[in-house]
C-alpha cells in the first residue's frame, strides 16, 4: 500500500492552490473561476476526508464499484462528488442520485440511460461530454466532428443537463504538444458555446491533470482533475 502522510497532503494541497491561483491570474481570471477537483481513485476515504478538511470541495472517482465502496465514508457535506471515469450504461442506475456530475458522457446510449434513471428519481443530472481530442482509437470520448450532433440529441432528453466538456488528451512527451490539444479543446468549447444550442450550457471545461494543470488553465480550463500531485503516486493505474 502507498504510504501517505497527512503533512504531505497538506503541503501538496496548498502548493496546488497557489499554482492554480497564479495560472488563473496569468490567464486573466481569478482563482475562484477554477475548480480544483481531486481525482481520488485508489485513495482511502480517510485521506480524501483530510483533503476535504483543508478546503477541497470537489472529488472524482473513476470506477462505480470503488465509488460505492467509499460512498458512506466520504464527508460530502460541503463537497461535490463527480464520476470522471468511463461509465457503462448498465451501471448508471447505481450512481444516479449519488453523484453531482458525470463527466464522461460520450454516447447517446449512455445519455439516454442517465436521463431515464434521473427521471425515475425526479432529479436532473448534470453531465459533461467527454471529447477524444487526440483522436486515439483506444480512448473513450466522442470525436470533435461528432460532438455537435451528440449535444443536439442529448438536448432533447429530459432530466439530463450538459454543463460543458471534458477531455483527457494523449500522453505527450512535451508540453508544447499537450498545449496544442488544450488549445483545440478551448476552440471547440468556444465554437459550441457560440452555437447556443437550446438546453445545453457551456460553463465547464474540464481538462488538465497533475503534470499539466497549469498549462490547461492557461489554455482556458475551468476545472482541473488532480490525483497524484495531491495524494502521491498510485500503486497502479486506472
Ligand atoms: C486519474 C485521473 C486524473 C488525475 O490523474 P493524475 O495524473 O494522478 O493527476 C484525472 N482525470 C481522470 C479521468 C483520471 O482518471
Amino acid at each position: 500500500m502507498t504510504e501517505r502522510l497527512l503533512s504531505d497532503i497538506e503541503y501538496n494541497y496548498k502548493t496546488i492552490c497557489e499554482n492554480i491561483a497564479a495560472a488563473a491570474e496569468s490567464s486573466g481570471r481569478k482563482k475562484e473561476d477554477i475548480t480544483f477537483l481531486a481525482a481520488t481513485k485508489t485513495v482511502e476515504a480517510e485521506y480524501i476526508n483530510y483533503a476535504i478538511s483543508l478546503g477541497l470541495d470537489h472529488i472524482g472517482e473513476n470506477r462505480v464499484q470503488e465509488l460505492l465502496s467509499k460512498y458512506e465514508a466520504y464527508n460530502l457535506e460541503r463537497t461535490k462528488l463527480h464520476m470522471i471515469g468511463h461509465l457503462q450504461s448498465n451501471k448508471v442506475r447505481q450512481i444516479v442520485g449519488k453523484v453531482d456530475m458525470i463527466e464522461s458522457v460520450d454516447s447517446i446510449k449512455l445519455a439516454k440511460e442517465i436521463s431515464a434513471q434521473s427521471l425515475k428519481r425526479e432529479i436532473t443530472t448534470d453531465v459533461l461530454v467527454e471529447v477524444n481530442i487526440g483522436g486515439e482509437e483506444s480512448k473513450s470520448g466522442i470525436s470533435p466532428e461528432m460532438l455537435e450532433d451528440l449535444l443536439c440529441e442529448i438536448a432533447e432528453l429530459p432530466s439530463i443537463k450538459v454543463q460543458g466538456l471534458m477531455t483527457i488528451p494523449p500522453i505527450c512527451e512535451n508540453k508544447q504538444k499537450i498545449c496544442g490539444y488544450f488549445e483545440n479543446m478551448r476552440k471547440l468549447f468556444i465554437d459550441i458555446s457560440a452555437k447556443k444550442i437550446d438546453n445545453i450550457s457551456m460553463n465547464v471545461l474540464s481538462m488538465g491533470m497533475s503534470d499539466d494543470y497549469v498549462e490547461a488553465i492557461r489554455e482556458g480550463a475551468t476545472m482541473v482533475r488532480i490525483g497524484s500531485a495531491l495524494f502521491g503516486a498510485r500503486n497502479y493505474n486506472i
